[in-house]
């Protein structure tokens, strides 16, 4: 068969399932911002302001055990580990009491941002991208399908620099829960099967420099392990 395209076609983003051979493959990544009051409190922002969402790019994922080149522009790239959640279905308004069936699985993810500048577009009121949208800036572990694992509402979600621990919460602390998330979110836009869902982030976020070692994880759920690798 001759290429259809005018170049060669660029690679399938996809993401490891835990105990198969097939991957989930990745359409678009959606990421909630400031879902947990403790984060939304650290960041300085308005508690009264609902969560909203923003996106990043398939191709930025990286996968479990991933040395993450430190980004360019920036000098203070942060971590933010987050439940992710992959989708088998989609469309658009969802019903909240249907939302879950939609749902493929679970996975550990790490909203990497560049905070130096996320902060500066903010200030500007200026698009996130430059904050958000980068190289490697979406590790995420092997995703969990629900029909193992369930649907997690609860559960310890933690992350750890060079052993110490620096972010732990609960999915309960979510103030929008998944359902919620994936209706509202089914408002904006339709979703469709190999989106995924970055949820938010509990409090705890904070630098990461070339050479840490970031091991995150959920409890139900699974690991993640980074290594931060100098830039060139
Ligand atoms: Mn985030």
């Amino acid at each position: 068969m001759s290429n259809p395209y005018v170049i060669a076609q660029p690679p399938q983003p996809a993401i490891t399932v835990a105990g198969r051979s097939e991957t989930f493959p990745v359409r678009r990544i959606w990421c909630v911002g400031r879902n947990y009051l403790e984060h939304v409190r650290e960041m300085g922002n308005d508690e009264r302001q609902p969560p909203f969402f923003f996106a990043k790019h398939a191709d930025m994922i990286v996968p479990d055990g991933a040395r993450v080149l430190y980004p360019p522009l920036t000098k203070d790239l942060h971590h933010e580990v987050e439940l992710v959640v992959a989708l088998k279905d989609g469309g658009t308004d969802l019903a909240e009491a249907a939302a879950l069936d939609a749902v493929y699985g679970y996975g550990v993810g790490i909203d990497l941002t560049r905070r130096d500048l996320q902060f500066a577009s903010r200030e500007k009121k200026q698009p996130w991208e430059i904050g958000k949208s980068f190289e490697a800036s979406a590790p995420v572990g092997a995703l969990r399908p629900a029909t193992k694992i369930g649907h997690p509402a609860k559960g310890r979600i933690w992350l750890k620099v060079n052993g110490t621990e620096k972010q732990d919460g609960d999915l309960a602390q979510m103030i929008w829960s998944v359902p919620e998330i994936i209706a509202r979110l089914s408002r904006q836009v339709r979703l469709a099967a190999g989106d995924i869902i970055m949820t938010g982030t509990p409090a705890g976020v904070g630098p990461l420099s070339p050479g840490d070692k970031v091991e995150a994880g959920i409890d139900g759920i699974g690991k993640l392990r980074i290594e931060i690798t100098p830039a060139g």
